[in-house]
């Protein structure tokens, strides 16, 4: 999709709630991290069941940053957080500089 062509603002806001639904995803997923390792560790004083649940924080990891950098700008149609092979967790597309909040700011 081409950057200089009109999008409906509609199309704009539902495509940017997905962003922002999937970065809320990842970014509660990492902050979740630390105290649910050290609440395993506190209640079952257990390295396995402590691993277990590491396993399972990964895989939703990846998954979930699989889901933001495969997300698609809904003003330029490109990956919003990929620019080449790096992905970038910037709050503004990468190509056409559309920012996660745009909708909000009218
Ligand atoms: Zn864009």
């Amino acid at each position: 999709m081409d950057e200089s062509t009109t999008v409906d603002p509609m199309v704009i806001a539902a495509g940017l709630r997905k962003l922002r639904k999937r970065r809320w995803f990842l970014w509660s997923l990492i902050t979740a991290y630390l105290p649910a390792i050290w609440t395993s560790l506190t209640l079952t004083h257990s390295d396995r069941t402590t691993g277990v649940l590491f396993g399972i924080w990964l895989i939703l990891l990846v998954v979930a940053v699989g889901f933001v950098t495969t997300a698609r700008c809904p003003r330029c149609g490109n990956l919003f957080h990929m620019h080449g092979v790096t992905p970038l967790y910037l709050r503004s597309c990468l190509h056409c500089q559309l920012h996660i909040c745009a909708d909000k700011k009218k």
